[in-house]
């Protein structure tokens, strides 16, 4: 692991109106780390995210990527931004009139400008990657759920991105499918992906993550390793929600 953090975080705040979702976040992410994010609904891990990667303008405060303030940053630098840190959603956001192939090879072609060829053939390994190669040339439509979602990773994957940013990836899925996709994650991890993972499977926290962190009120009220964070939660909302969801 590199020792200068791609992210941090300094008292970020995000308010919609007079609604304080974020109150004061802070947080360091690492190269090669897996940060996993849990806390109650509502509790705004998901604008936490958007944050990140300025899909949210964040009201307060800054996050820093690569040293650099994203808040100074010029639309173009912004979507650059965006490219470097991929985005998976609960809900997989595939193009339903583009097949598996061309969902995956349409940004690298219209963003990264790379020819067809080589975006096809990175599209190819990739969906090998994901142990997918056989759904190539079928629509979205016709997957299950936890296919789809290897492939909207899969997609992420396309554009090279630094680190991913995943928003309860597996929430949308019916229990059956949930490891196949968390297996998949668990071997980008493996490879050094950087991530940050909002879940509350936590298998994955435990043997996965370097840190979880957990989110209530507008705060991260504890940081701490899986095993401590689970075993020895120290903040009373922390011991009450694990208790809830272990
Ligand atoms: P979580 O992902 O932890 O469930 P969210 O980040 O989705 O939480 O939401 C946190 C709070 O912010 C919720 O009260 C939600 O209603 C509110 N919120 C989220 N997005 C918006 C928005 N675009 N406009 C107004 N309120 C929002
Ligand atoms: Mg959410």
């Amino acid at each position: 692991m590199q020792n200068k953090p791609l992210v941090e975080v300094k008292k970020l705040q995000k308010n919609y109106g007079d609604t304080e979702v974020l109150k004061e976040i802070d947080g360091t992410v690492m190269p090669g780390q897996v940060i996993c994010v849990i806390g109650p609904s509502g509790s705004g891990k998901s604008t936490f995210l958007r944050c990140l990667n300025m899909l949210e303008k964040p009201t307060a405060g800054q996050v820093l990527f690569e040293g650099k303030d994203t808040s100074k940053f010029s639309e173009e630098e912004l979507t650059t931004l965006r490219e470097r840190m991929g985005m998976v959603f609960q809900s997989f956001n595939l193009f339903p009139n583009l097949t598996v192939l061309d969902n995956l090879k349409l940004a690298p072609i219209r963003v990264k400008k790379m020819s067809d060829k080589e975006a096809e053939d990175k599209a190819l390994s990739l969906l090998k990657r994901v142990g997918l190669e056989e759904k190539a040339n079928v629509y979205p439509s016709s997957l299950s759920g936890g296919q789809a979602q290897r492939v909207a990773i899969a997609r992420a994957l396309a554009m090279d991105p630094e680190m991913l940013l995943f928003d309860e990836p597996t929430s949308a899925l019916d229990p059956e499918m949930v490891g196949e996709v968390l297996a998949v994650m668990k071997e980008l991890a493996e490879d050094g992906m950087t991530m940050v993972v909002v879940t509350h499977e936590m298998g994955f926290a435990r043997e996965v993550a370097n840190e979880v962190w957990f989110m209530a009120d507008g705060y991260i009220l504890e940081k701490n390793k899986p095993n401590e964070m689970f075993e020895h939660p120290q903040n009373p909302r922390t011991k009450d929600f694990i208790s809830k969801i272990i």
